[in-house]
This record gives C-alpha cells, structure tokens and sequence, in this order.
C-alpha cells in the first residue's frame, strides 16, 4: 500500500517553531524527517531528532521533558537511545501513530510546545551520523536516459541492452564505506587500462565523477524464501535521502565485464543524513507510465497501485563548489537536476518486488538505491560523464574554472524537494562531499 494523505499534510498547518513556517524551508511541519544527532564538540550519546525549521527537536529530551500518552513513550524509547532502526523495525502503523503525535506537538496551537521548547537544538549546533547502520547496500540503474547515455559512450554501438526494459537492473554495493554527508572522501587509487595501452596500470583515478540518487531505506524486512509482493513492497520502505554514489570513469570500463562495477564504486558513497519518511512523501505521489511502444512490466512488477501513484514527484539537482569557490565564499554552481519521477523507468515497489522474487530477505537498515537519476533533456545529466560527453566536452563554471571531472577540493551537493500545488513544499537538506587527494 501506498502511505495515504491525512491531517499531517495539511497545507495550512503551521509549527510553533517559527523557522519552520518559513516557506523556503526543506523541514516545514509537514515533514518531520528522522536523524541521528548530538551537540557539536560533546561525547554525549547519540539520538534521534526530528529537523524541523532550522531546528532538530531532540527525542532524548522530549521523551524525558514531555507528557506523552503510553504508545507514543513506548515508540520513542529506542530512538531516544540512538536507534533508529529499532523503531524502523515495527512498520507503518508505528510509523503513523508517531508522525501523527509529532505533528501534533509541533503544532502552533499544542499544549505541549511549552514542554518541547527546551528539548530543541539549532541544527548549525549538532554533529550528525548515518540515520542508521547501513546493512546490505543494492545499486540500481532505474533511469533510462543515464543507462542508454552510459551504454552510448561505453558500447557506442550497442547502448541499451535488451534486458533493460524488463528486468529492474541492479548489482550489490559495498555498505561499509557509506558515508554521511560532510565527510571528505579520498580520490581512489585503481586499476586503469588505456584504449591505447597494451597493459593495464595502478594509479589514482582522473576520472572521478558523482551519481545524483536517491535511497531507499528498508523498515521492515521480510523473510528468507517469502518474496514481497508488488501490493505490500512499500510496507517495508521507511524512508528516501538522498544518495552520491562516487564514481571513478577510468577504473570502471576496465573491470566491469562481467561481474559488474567494483573498485571504481566501493571506495565511497555519501547519504544525507535526514530521512525523509514515506508517510511525507504522500501528496508528492504521480502514476508511473511507460513510454509507448515499450513492453508492460511481468505480472509480478505490476498493480493498481503503482499504475495509478507508484513513481514520486521529487525534483533532484547537483552544485558544485570548487576549492575558490570555496574560499572565495562562493556556493557553487548549479551543475543540473531532473526530476525523479521523469527519470525512473522503474519505481520503488518493483525495486522491492524485484529484489524479493528470488526468495531474497532484505533487512531493516538496508539500502537499495535508484541509480543515477538523469533526465531526458542534454542538461539533465546526473554525472559528469553525461554532462561532458566522457570528458569531450568541458563544463565552463561561472569563475571561468573548467571541468570534466572532479578535481581535489571540489565539493558536490546534491539536493532534492517536492512541491506540489496542492501541497506544502518540503526538501531533503544537502548531502555534500569533498574530494580528497589521492594516497600515492
Ligand atoms: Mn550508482
């Protein structure tokens, strides 16, 4: 099922927190995202906050400093102790009865903002982590223009496999060098084989690049042997960030026939560290069509459901703030953006179908991630393989510094948001990563 609108999307709704009231913030009322925080320069534990404006209320705190009834306390023990996936574990009824207690605390008129006032922290104040420890890490390939502009400059004369429109594409990633946003990641050292070369080398790659993503983390997990149907897939999706899946171009075209990427990919990824939950994405949800004259998704990749509502409408970009933008106190350059819904040939539940069919067992904590999310049009490319034609054709930035790939000190932000007419707008925050240099 797919989470349903209720009071807590309400538009009109307002926060007695004034900074979320705002109308450009990503973390209005209507949002709520989960992340795992403490003060800045403190050893105290970690905990669960919820962003809300430009504040993170503490659950540590409110769970101590606020009246609460019975259910709503049991719910907040384990995320008051730092474990978000104790609570991810318990499912969507869980996950509802404390949205829904949530958006009534922090709402302009409730009795218990004077109990909760106490219990915030500025979000400039807290250091975040992960939201969770990452389990089992699955990469999919779900846009079908990045794939067919990828397989173009890899196999120019074959640029879409045939599998493509059929099976949901994907490969497993490595989980323990997931990152949270704001940690530097260093510039791999690979294999790399020149076309003209006779024989491969081991140097740092030049050819290092992000992925524009979004990811899914799993909530609750299903069993060993018992595939997830497409009617119950979203059950077990908890929540979106936003996913930088960083790439080396030189490394990959040498090592991924046939098993697929992995030195050019398992150096690094970066993930935003607020969840965005599922129950807030509700009035952002679009019906998923094919394109005419391709094939309908297999009975077990098709409902109703997902006909009518399964893709999401979340528009995505890319920044780019170079080492002098930086210094220079520049934010960067928008690089591009798509939209997710545009993009993905294949929508959440039939990454979960897909991924269960066999009998496989995802757990709580794990994470499957959509694959680069780039547009139809030649400005809405999620990497800078497709922006610069494989390193042809240089992006010109507004210091006049040029790119073709990412150089050391460059730092890539991704960002995302929904909006909709009918809706309050609601965002991701930054996920944002810095290029270290190489070891050699
Ligand atoms: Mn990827």
């Amino acid at each position: 099922m797919t989470a349903a609108r209720d009071d807590t999307h309400d538009p009109a709704l307002a926060s007695w927190v004034d900074s979320a009231n705002h109308p450009d913030t990503d973390f209005p009322i209507q949002n709520l995202p989960y992340g795992r925080f403490r003060r800045k320069g403190t050893d105290e534990p970690w905990r669960i906050g919820v962003a809300i404006g430009d504040e993170v209320l503490d659950l540590r705190l409110a769970a101590e400093l606020c009246p609460w009834g019975d259910p709503v306390l049991e719910l907040l023990t384990p995320l008051a102790a730092g474990d978000l996936a104790a609570f991810m574990a318990l499912g969507r009824p869980a996950w509802q009865t404390l949205r829904a207690a949530l958006s009534r605390a922090l709402s302009a008129d409730s009795i218990q903002g004077a109990f909760l006032e106490s219990c915030l922290v500025q979000q400039v104040d807290v250091q975040l982590s992960l939201p969770c420890e990452i389990g089992d890490y699955t990469d999919f390939y779900t846009s079908i223009h990045h794939a067919t502009a990828v397989g173009g400059l890899f196999r120019p004369d074959n640029p879409l496999l045939p599998n493509y429109q059929w099976v949901p594409i994907g490969y497993h990633g490595r989980s323990s060098s997931i990152v949270v946003s704001g940690k530097s990641l260093r510039r791999p050292m690979g294999q790399i084989k020149l076309p003209d070369a006779a024989e491969p080398v081991l140097r740092a790659s030049r050819r290092l690049d992000f992925e524009l993503e979004l990811g899914a983390l799993i909530g609750s997990d299903n069993d060993l042997g018992h595939p997830v149907a497409m009617a119950q897939a979203e059950d077990h999706l908890f929540g979106l960030v936003l996913f930088n899946d960083w790439s080396a171009r030189d490394i990959q075209p040498w090592e991924y026939q046939p098993l697929g990427p992995f030195i050019s990919k398992n150096f690094g990824s970066t993930l935003s560290p607020w969840v965005v939950t599922m129950q807030a994405l509700a009035p952002f949800r679009r019906p998923f069509k094919r394109p005419a004259g391709h094939p309908q998704p297999l009975p077990y990749l098709d409902s109703e459901a997902n006909r009518s509502a399964g893709a999401i409408d979340i528009d995505v970009e890319v920044w780019l703030q170079t080492l002098r933008m930086k210094k220079a106190g520049h934010p960067g350059d928008r690089l591009s953006g798509s939209n997710y819904s545009e993009a993905a040939y294949w929508t959440l539940a039939q990454l979960v179908a897909h991924h269960t069919v066999g009998g496989c067992n995802l757990r709580t904590g794990d994470l499957l991630g959509t694959g680069t999310l780039s547009g139809p049009a030649p400005g809405q490319g999620g990497s800078l393989l497709e922006l610069c034609g494989g390193g042809k054709t240089p992006l010109t930035l507004s210091t006049g510094e040029q790119r073709t790939f990412l150089e050391d000190g460059d730092t890539v932000i991704l960002r995302g948001a929904c909006a909709a007419e009918d809706a309050r707008r609601i965002g991701f925050g930054d996920c944002r990563g810095t290029v270290l240099p190489s070891v050699d």
